[in-house]
């Protein structure tokens, strides 16, 4: 895939597309070019959608889990929420600031 024009002056979109890690990338297009519904999140490889609230879901990456580890990870529910609750409130605010999310 070659790049035919690589001109600044050339008329730019930008789109931010959003994977389900949260991520936010901005992605400059040819005005007239057509936004493809998905792509993939350039810091993690998700697929990420221009849905905020409903990117892709993340294809499955992780091992099956056994009955036994599941259990092990639910002993303690509300600290596991409250770890949970903390860390979106993280992105949240940080998404915020704008900085940039890895
Ligand atoms: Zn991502």
């Amino acid at each position: 895939m070659g790049e035919a024009e690589r001109g600044e002056a050339a008329p730019r979109k930008q789109v931010t597309f959003h994977c389900s890690q949260q991520h936010q990338s901005v992605l400059a297009f040819a005005r007239e070019a057509v936004v493809p519904e998905s792509w993939d999140c350039p810091k993690c490889g998700l697929p990420a959608s221009m849905d905020e609230l409903n990117p892709p879901p993340a294809p499955r990456i992780e091992p099956y889990k056994t009955h036994l580890a599941y259990v092990k990870e639910r002993r303690s529910d509300t600290e596991a929420e409250d770890i949970l609750q903390e860390a979106i409130q993280l992105l949240r605010s940080r998404r915020k600031s704008g900085e940039i999310i890895f």
